[in-house]
């Protein structure tokens, strides 16, 4: 096997593999080629040293909004791909059955990196969202799109991986969890799992839980008070153990206003771990406090989480969310996508959604990708 591009120099992490080591990775027509030490050069084959950085699968950030110019939240897909060393952007509800052909041909269709969508169950999207305009998009029964919604992922197959649903007080307001039964029919019927956001109640935390099915995701996760997954003396919600037991997947979606440390402490304490880290990156939050993904994830390493378990909520779990079994992954055949990471050592100030400060001496930065077998520095 002749490979394009090599990797080396770098210390490799693999979760997927269970791989930790220094070595070579080699790619070639836009998929993973080769992986070990001194993979054979041909004249052609590009170098890239590595050296002094983490190679891992390409990141995904499972929570993303990034219908840029098409809703008033979304940033650039490509340079927050950059940004963060993120080759997977996985766009959560941005878009509605009414308004995702535009998502599909304007944002997706010409990026460089990555994107799929979790399909919105209200037919434009996530809509009124900006600083100075608030609407819950799932607030109006009218706006529910179940059958526009089974149609468009019907007709997008290869872009659409699952539908989105906002409930709490500021997302559905009245209509409480109504739209997340709206919600679940119409991913029942299509075939895909389901993404529920959570904000405040209106319905509670385990109300939510209660309606999930394996595979599905509860994103805000670890939100704060109120409707926080732990309890006022440090506990686990018995609901939130049941619903792990069940296969329902936990995401962070860090945001604006939806992860806090003391939320995540109490959580980490109980040796509960997020299945997926997530920024939930938008307009209102990437210049703080969510930033982007590596941002979050450094936020979980300074915690105390390890850091393969944090590559593997960026890597191979949500590639099992989205059902994108050649993502996340750097076996031989898969695609070839990597990220550069670099662990800083130094002060640094992080800070979650109620203001609280964490000084932590590590950071996770990013510096680099290669997209679909190319380097992309
Ligand atoms: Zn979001």
């Amino acid at each position: 096997m002749s490979h394009e591009l090599i990797l080396t120099g770098g210390r490799v992490i693999d979760p997927s593999q269970s791989l930790d080591a220094v070595t070579e990775v080699g790619f070639a027509k836009g998929k993973v080629s080769g992986i070990g030490t001194n993979l054979k050069r041909d004249p052609q084959t590009k170098i890239q040293d590595v050296k002094g950085f983490i190679v891992t699968p390409g990141l995904i950030d499972l929570h993303t909004h990034v219908y840029w110019g098409g809703t008033s939240l979304g940033v650039d897909p490509d340079l927050y791909a950059k940004k963060s060393g993120v080759t997977t952007s996985v766009d959560t509800g941005s878009a509605g059955p009414g308004n995702f052909p535009g998502f599909a041909r304007h944002v997706i269709a010409p990026s460089r990196s990555r994107i799929y969508a979790y399909l919105h169950i209200s037919h434009a999207g996530i809509y009124g969202f900006s600083r100075d305009v608030h609407v819950g998009e799932s607030e109006d029964m009218r706006l529910m799109d179940p059958r526009g919604a089974v149609k468009v992922a019907a007709e997008y197959p290869d872009e659409i991986i699952g539908i989105k649903v906002r409930v709490g007080r500021h997302a559905s307001g009245d209509q409480g969890i109504a739209p997340l039964d709206v919600a679940l029919d119409a991913a029942h019927e299509a075939g895909i799992p389901l993404m529920a956001h959570i904000d405040e109640p209106p319905p509670t935390y385990e109300d939510v839980l209660a309606k999930l099915r394996p595979g599905d995701v509860l994103t805000h996760a670890f939100r704060p008070f109120p409707n926080s997954p732990a309890t006022a003396q440090g506990t686990i919600k018995p609901a939130v153990l049941a619903a792990r037991k069940r296969g329902v997947l936990f995401d962070i979606g860090h945001g604006m206003g939806s992860f806090a440390f003391k939320t995540a402490r109490a959580m980490l304490a109980n040796g509960f771990e997020p299945d997926t880290i997530s920024s939930d990156v938008h307009a209102l939050c990437i210049d703080g406090p969510a930033h982007d993904l590596v941002t979050t994830m450094s936020k979980f390493l300074c915690l105390g989480m390890d850091l393969t378990a944090i590559i593997r909520s960026a890597t191979e779990t949500p590639a099992r969310a989205i059902k994108r079994h050649d993502l996340g992954t750097l076996k031989v055949g898969a695609a070839g996508d990597a990220s550069l990471i670099r662990i800083d050592d130094g002060d640094f100030d992080y800070v979650d959604v109620v203001g609280e400060h964490l000084a932590g001496q590590k950071r996770i930065s990013a510096h680099g990708m290669v997209m679909r077998g190319e380097w992309w520095g």
